[in-house]
């Protein structure tokens, strides 16, 4: 069986590159903020459903996931070879296999200061971490493949989803069955910008531990107020706490292998109200970052432990308040050695980097990939020479758009590669 060869991709995506930059740019204008997000949802949708590929809205909230069918079961020469099996049609069919593509839809609370003709109309909001680009490479993929369903078998699932800055609305998309109906076989999703030091338009790769767990803490040491002249009446929390704080550090340098990356932060210390009072409580708030998930449990356990020792050993009292974030973004190896192979043929294998190191920023893709193997891949956008360097969450953060048909070409020939036998 034919399929189109990588460079027909290639032509196919750079013809489509004036869409999918003006698909970017009326989403860039109007970005919308965690899970709320009807008028990207919209946008999908109509484009998916212009394309004549299957859509389902509101999927765990304003989440889309657009169906695309190979069409290729159907035709006389699949007939042939089930003939030729000797099993009645369709009986003997092997499993169809589905591929899902994801992309994240939501801006952030920045006020844009790109100047850019298109910048966003909504004062606060801004598409600063390129989640805009995401949709747009998405729904260019969702084109190129959708004028060659007659050329694959199985089925493209196209994952839309709310909330990846912190709400997850990736695990939203999962309780309302998104790798479900068909399930989902494997999973790609890709970063657009400058978290890792690639140029743009290359492609970085990484197998296993990709991105952190991001948990967060609030511990409240509960001591016994009083004047500040008379500390052996009172039991000090701002002490306590200031204890706990450095035992604290103990769990990454003392009880964490050196070899596997975790960051404990306390970021927050609330107390007192004036210079000569023990006030009665004090707050700490902080950040678990890990890769291994095993210190999932073990990292809150130790924070309990000592908050709780050091508190009774100094007369007071303390609550944690452990909030699980994040789990830590896993590539399968399989999966990550696939892409690479199917990147390659579109950007060149020299374009194709691996990433030397993780990073401990979060992301909810995570989620899906606890559930299917798949793998998260980095697509460079960021030039200085025309501005596109800035970091993520920058009010100047902005993309190289020159790259999105890249991308949109990367993702489909791995579908094409995964679903053409
Ligand atoms: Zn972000
Ligand atoms: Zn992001």
């Amino acid at each position: 069986m034919t399929r189109p060869d990588p460079s027909t991709i290639l032509e196919r995506a750079r013809s489509l590159q004036g869409q999918i930059i003006s698909w970017r740019r009326e989403i860039h204008q109007y970005p919308e903020l965690g899970l709320e997000t009807p008028k990207t949802a919209g946008l999908v949708a109509r484009v998916l459903s212009a394309l004549d590929i299957e859509v389902r809205e509101k999927v765990g909230g304003w989440g889309v996931v657009g169906l695309l069918r190979g069409s290729r079961n159907g035709g006389a020469a699949q007939e042939d070879r089930d003939r030729s099996r000797g099993g009645p049609l369709g009986s003997e069919k092997p499993a169809e296999r589905t591929i899902a593509l994801r992309a994240d839809m939501d801006a952030l609370p920045v006020q844009e200061e790109t100047g850019l003709p298109y910048a966003s109309k909504i004062p606060g909001r801004m598409h600063a971490c390129g989640h805009d680009g995401h949709v747009a490479m998405l729904l260019g993929a969702a084109t190129l493949l959708s004028e060659m369903r007659d050329k694959f078998r199985g089925n493209v699932k196209f994952i839309f989803q709310p909330g990846e800055e912190g709400a997850g609305g990736a695990r939203l998309m999962i309780e309302d069955g998104a790798l479900e109906n068909p399930k989902v076989d494997m999973i790609l999703g890709a970063h657009l910008g400058v978290l890792w030091p690639i140029k743009s338009g290359q492609v970085g790769t990484r197998t296993g531990p990709t991105m952190a767990a991001s948990d967060r803490f609030t511990i409240t040491v509960h001591g016994k107020g009083g004047h500040g002249a008379t500390p052996h009446l009172t039991v000090d929390p701002i002490v306590v706490a200031s204890e706990i704080v450095l035992a604290l550090q103990t769990i990454v340098s003392r009880e964490v292998s050196p070899v596997a990356p975790a960051v404990l932060t306390v970021g927050v210390i609330e107390a007192g109200t004036a210079n000569n009072v023990i006030p009665e409580d004090c707050v700490m708030k902080g950040t678990v970052r890990y890769l291994d998930k095993r210190l999932a449990e073990f990292i809150p356990r130790r924070i309990e432990e000592i908050s709780m020792g050091i508190a009774r050993a100094m007369r007071a009292e303390v609550e944690v308040d452990y909030r699980y974030g994040y789990p830590p973004v896993v590539n399968d190896p399989a999966v990550t050695e696939f892409l690479r192979k199917s990147a390659a043929s579109i950007v060149g294998p020299e374009n194709v980097v691996v990433l030397d190191e993780p990073t401990m920023g979060g992301e909810d893709m995570a989620y899906y990939l606890e559930r299917v193997p798949g793998t998260f891949f980095a697509i460079g956008s960021g030039t200085p020479e025309n501005g596109t360097a800035y970091p993520h969450h920058h009010p100047k953060f902005n993309i190289d758009e020159g790259v999105l048909h890249l991308g949109a070409a990367v993702f489909a020939e791995a579908c094409l590669e995964f679903l053409c036998d």
